[in-house]
């Protein structure tokens, strides 16, 4: 159906930050929206957020120049067909016309891709993750079938996301794939309700983080799993069985001068050090899954991770930037072994989709995942299901910008699997 006209406005993240709401509006009568969540931990390559920069108002973070790009973007558009996915996202790219979406701001460029893939959707009448998996299944050359992703649920903020000691930037439990997406979210749900009471009952604070995990001082990393493992067999699942441990580092957050900064146990390691020290960790406590072990400038420090690391989930957050060119490099130097998607990181859903595609051909996982500034929009849940993403990282089992794609996986599998 044709693009009638697309309209902007400034609302809030998660974190009372500005973004930008979008919505296309079709010659049919229906309509799309979609918001544009934000990160805090941003890899340098990510494409170009475009904030106002006026200290008068947010702190500079306006989203107002993001949301004018939108409007002026609107003659532009009008009158293409919605579902050709590829040229609205093509022309977005030319129309910008720099490497990383710098000038008309991939936060605006985002946010008008996806409304225009809901808008599709709802003129099609039918659900965004079925008309996503169409689109999906139109570049890639393998018939791609829906399947529930399994979640990561970040129950325990550290690094950029939270003002404690922790150097971690999160703790994630991830139930096995032996339970369907429901009860899998009941039971770390339940574990996360357990690592409640014991904080509780060692006097540490039970504030939360900005991705609603618990995010009290520690003195280490350490103590921070033997607490999540205890609460864990607390709820009466077994450890490794039943629930598993995943991590991401965020370590280009701790990287400064070529050492890698862990304040809470006053260590400056060099790239190795800090390999062997993270490869300790996965051994001893059997973690499956370590996202950004390393920064991502240190090439060499993650090839030497990714070859020692058998049988460990690697996962490549602010090395890859969901770029599909940063992920050909990866697969060629063998470095990673799974990509986290982030459509903000790229800007458009084409290239999200592609960068996918590439992954997938290449045995690479691929988990979708939120950002730690997020809103009520659920796109990332849909997407999970219709590309069969292995997994979702969207946060604790708690705030309403994480707690919203949970329930929208809910919904989606009482859809497929009544
Ligand atoms: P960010 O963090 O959204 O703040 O970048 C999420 C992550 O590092 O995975
Ligand atoms: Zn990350």
């Amino acid at each position: 159906m044709k693009i009638k006209h697309i309209d902007s406005l400034e609302v809030l993240d998660s974190r009372g930050r500005p973004t930008v709401c979008t919505t296309v509006y079709l010659e049919d009568g229906s309509r799309g929206t979609a918001m544009v969540p934000s990160g805090a931990s941003a890899g340098s390559l990510e494409a170009y957020e475009l904030r106002d920069g006026d200290n008068s108002r947010y702190f500079g973070l306006g989203a107002l120049n993001a949301v004018t790009q939108v409007k002026n973007l609107s003659k532009h558009l009008a009158g293409i067909e919605s579902e050709d996915q590829n040229k609205i996202d093509t022309l977005l790219i030319d129309i910008d016309g720099t490497e990383n979406k710098r000038k008309v701001g991939a936060n605006a460029i985002l946010s008008i891709s996806l409304a225009c893939t809901r808008a599709s959707a709802n003129s099609l009448n039918i659900s965004l993750y079925e008309y996503l998996n169409i689109l999906f299944n139109n570049l890639t050359s393998k018939e791609i079938k829906f399947s529930m992703p399994r979640p990561m649920l970040n129950i325990l903020n550290g690094g950029a996301h939270a003002n404690n000691n922790v150097d971690i930037q999160e703790f994630m439990v991830i139930p096995s794939d032996k339970f369907s997406f429901k009860d899998g979210l009941c039971k770390a749900t339940e574990v996360y309700m357990h690592l409640k009471n014991n904080l509780e009952a060692k006097k540490l604070s039970t504030t939360v983080g900005d991705e609603g995990g618990f995010a009290p001082n520690f003195k280490s990393n350490q103590i921070v799993i033997e607490e999540i493992i205890k609460s864990i067999e607390e709820s009466g699942m077994k450890y490794g069985e039943d629930i598993f441990l995943g991590l991401d580092c965020a370590s280009s957050e701790l990287y400064k001068d070529k050492k890698y900064h862990l304040g809470s146990e006053d260590k400056n390691f060099s790239s190795a050090e800090m390999t062997d020290y993270l490869l300790n960790l996965v051994n001893r406590y059997q973690i499956i899954s370590v996202e950004d072990p390393l920064d991502e400038s240190d090439w060499s420090g993650w090839k030497e991770f990714s070859a020692k690391a058998n049988n460990l989930q690697i996962v490549g957050d602010d090395i890859f930037v969901t770029n599909k060119k940063l992920l050909e490099k990866g697969i060629t130097e063998k470095v990673a072994n799974s990509i986290l998607v982030k459509p903000n990181q790229i800007g458009t859903l084409t290239e999200t989709l592609e960068t996918i595609d590439l992954a997938k051909s290449n045995d690479y996982g691929t988990i979708i995942s939120h950002r730690s500034g997020e809103t009520e929009d659920t796109f990332i849940s849909d997407l999970a299901v219709a590309v069969d993403a292995r997994q979702i990282k969207t946060g604790a089992p708690a705030r309403s910008d994480r707690t919203a794609k949970y329930n929208r996986l809910l919904i989606i599998e009482n859809e497929l699997y009544p």
